[in-house]
């Protein structure tokens, strides 16, 4: 059996990518890495400097000062795990709303990307690892040995952060996420530098019309060589 060493998930906003990727590594027995966090953890940055989201050389300064660490869970609140912004524990304010909103703006600079990139570059190197996000098939890890990208409607997943946040206690209304959820996708996929798009030799698949368990079921036969 000749398990990839490098998994790369890519795909929208809430398409099931970090739960299929936590399942995944979990049954591999390998390091999952959401990078969505690593982009959060900036714009939460930014906006407690109380920087203006168009000033692109400071909030591109802050992202290569910045240090982010992702640490083993240290309360059972529903977290995977501890991240910390210079020491601080930033885990659940880098999920708010006002970060949802913004993370798109910050994560389009092309010097935020590149200081991320990097960082990300060195863990996923390291192997053994089901890495989320973005661009990680088509410019983090291009030579990752599997890539998925998973997609589903922009309905069905405003409908599933809508529901994740009326769980958490959050007063929201489901047009004002689906509303959040288009900007972000027309952002994610039209930014000049690593837009959200398939690599070309990635398995897309549509968590529409499979259940979590499927998808789940399927790329584990893929990893395993069974595809
Ligand atoms: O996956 P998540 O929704 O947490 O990601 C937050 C934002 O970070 C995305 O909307 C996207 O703008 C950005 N991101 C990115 N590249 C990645 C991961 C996330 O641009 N590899």
């Amino acid at each position: 059996m000749n398990v990839p060493h490098t998994i790369a998930i890519d795909g929208p906003a809430a398409s099931g990518k970090s739960t299929l990727a936590k399942r995944m590594a979990h049954a591999l027995d390998y390091l999952f890495f959401d990078t969505g966090v690593m982009y959060r953890a900036i714009t939460c940055a930014a906006l407690r400097a109380g920087l203006s989201m168009d000033a692109e050389d400071q909030i591109t300064a802050l992202s290569e000062r910045a240090q982010i660490d992702v640490q083993t869970a240290s309360a059972d609140d529903g977290r995977d795990n501890d991240i910390l912004l210079d020491g601080v524990d930033i885990t659940w304010d880098i999920r708010s709303p006002e970060v949802d909103s913004n993370v798109s703006v910050v994560s389009a600079y092309p010097g935020v990307r590149a200081a991320l990139t990097a960082q990300q570059r060195r863990i996923g190197q390291r192997g053994h690892v089901v890495m989320v996000g973005r661009d990680i098939g088509t410019v983090v890890l291009p030579e990752a040995d599997l890539k998925l990208y998973l997609d589903a409607s922009v309905e069905e997943r405003a409908r599933r952060r809508y529901d994740e946040r009326l769980n958490r206690g959050d007063e929201i209304m489901l047009e004002v996420v689906l509303a959040d959820m288009r900007m972000r996708d027309e952002i994610d996929s039209t930014r000049a530098v690593a837009p959200l798009r398939p690599a070309e030799d990635a398995v897309i698949l549509d968590s529409d019309n499979m259940s979590i368990d499927e998808v789940l079921a399927y790329s584990l036969g893929l990893a395993r060589g069974e595809g």
